[in-house]
């Protein structure tokens, strides 16, 4: 094995949410400083050692960036190609950009699951109201329609039961690209987070299972209700995704539990909202075992030594925090957003159970 990022290395984090927080604090754990680029606000950024705060457009900004930093990571998938472009000029990126080409577009995303032998929900490309027909013949009615990028908490995408609301919704979508998938009839929604090492070396967490409300996880409870074999089934599908994008860092894979098996919903190329349990159930949480990952050091095993209930504070659900924190057994964890919004992820609490 290679030695791993030297310490006092600088981690470049490509987005400034919370997930680039938590990935900061990590990293600082490690030896590391990490700097930021994020256009917007930045939570990350009160943790991290530099920020640079310019749009993805901005060449010279993500040139300085690049010299500032001696590898780069990211926190969300939705990064212009033209920034990774320069980028991936200058300084490694992990994991690397074929991750994020196949996960910023569900259909590509689609094919490429496929290709690699794993189920998906059928699906059909809609480039307009001209292909819905066809579309929605290989779906079967009803269908779920879903723009192909930009797609995040349920946002851009409808249900549809005929042709009619599918021209509708189609509309609603001011003329992107999207996708039809038919309607996976599953028991419950589990997620699978692993990583794989700079040599090649995986490791996967537990399934957990996860709960949404009005398209935004709600809870992630470890372990999921599920047997044995599904468990290695899930360990595999995401063992596959990761050789297959030879692949880098921590990745989360969202799976329908259906009669006939498991179904792959999509792949997050990033630690994930539904993996933060890691950090009160395992002794190497997914954030430091991405930092692990991408700076060449050994991965945890991911074993779990407890049950864990991860619950998300949206909007005033963070104003419970406090009360929360009381309750024995119970890991509070706040992002430091200023304002409180509807939908917004606030924080989460990690609640040991056994
Ligand atoms: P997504 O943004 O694709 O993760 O979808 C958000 C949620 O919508 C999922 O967590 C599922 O609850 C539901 N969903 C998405 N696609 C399908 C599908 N093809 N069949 C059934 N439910 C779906």
């Amino acid at each position: 094995m290679t030695e791993p990022l030297a310490p006092g290395s600088t981690i470049g984090i490509l987005g400034g949410g919370q997930l680039g927080r938590m990935l900061a604090m990590a990293a600082a754990r490690l030896g590391y400083r990490c700097h930021i680029y994020e256009p917007g606000a930045a939570p990350a950024a009160d943790v991290a050692a530099g920020w640079t705060q310019a749009p993805y457009d901005d060449v010279e900004a993500l040139t300085s960036f690049a010299r500032a930093c001696d590898l780069v990571t990211f926190e969300f998938e939705n990064i212009p190609a033209a920034a990774l472009e320069r980028l991936t000029s200058l300084v490694p990126l992990f994991p690397d950009r074929r991750a994020l080409e196949v996960s910023q577009d569900r259909l590509t995303e689609k094919r490429f699951l496929r290709d690699i032998g794993l189920a998906t929900a059928p699906f059909g490309a809609v480039d307009g109201p001209e292909s819905l027909g066809h579309a929605l013949s290989e779906t079967g009615m009803p269908a779920i329609l879903k723009t192909r990028r930009f797609g995040y908490d349920g946002k851009g995408q409808a249900r549809i039961a005929d042709m009619n609301e599918a021209k509708t919704a189609l509309a609603t979508f001011g003329g992107a690209p999207a996708i039809a998938e038919g309607v996976v009839p599953f028991s419950i929604e589990i997620s699978v987070i692993a990583a794989r090492g700079r040599d090649g070396s995986v490791s996967a967490y537990d399934p957990g299972e996860n709960v949404h409300e009005d398209g935004i996880l709600s809870t992630t409870t470890v372990p999921a209700r599920i047997p044995p074999g599904l468990k290695t089934d899930a360990v595999l599908i995401a063992s596959r995704i990761l050789n297959a994008l030879d692949y880098v860092g921590v990745l989360g894979v969202e799976l329908f539990v259906t009669a006939d098996g498991l179904v792959v919903n999509e792949i997050a190329p990033r630690v994930h909202n539904s993996g933060h349990w890691t950090q009160a159930g395992c002794a190497v949480d997914q954030f430091e075992q991405h930092i692990r990952a991408i700076a060449g050091w050994p991965l945890g095993d991911g074993s779990r030594h407890a049950d864990v209930r991860m619950e998300n504070l949206i909007g005033d659900d963070v104003h419970r925090a406090v009360a929360l924190a009381a309750e024995p057994g119970v890991q509070v964890h706040l992002y430091g957003k200023g304002e409180v919004r509807a939908g917004r992820k606030m924080g989460h609490v990690n609640r040991v159970m056994r």
